[in-house]
């Protein structure tokens, strides 16, 4: 019964908005709060580092 009415964020970011940006043939996951993922080749491999930083941010 999650209540996430008017809430400017998603329900799965908790204040760690990442996004992912590409740099040449390179991409990485880059964060709201000045994280930074490693550079990928594959974007795929990019969000998971954006996903596993905001696992691991979230307690
Ligand atoms: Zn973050």
């Amino acid at each position: 019964m999650a209540h996430t009415e008017g809430l400017g964020i998603t329900p799965d970011t908790h204040g760690h908005p990442t996004v992912i940006v590409e740099q040449g043939r390179f991409c990485f996951a880059r964060c709201g709060c000045g994280w930074r993922g490693p550079a990928r080749r594959a974007r795929s491999q990019a969000r998971t580092d954006g996903a596993t930083h905001e696992g691991s941010t979230r307690g």
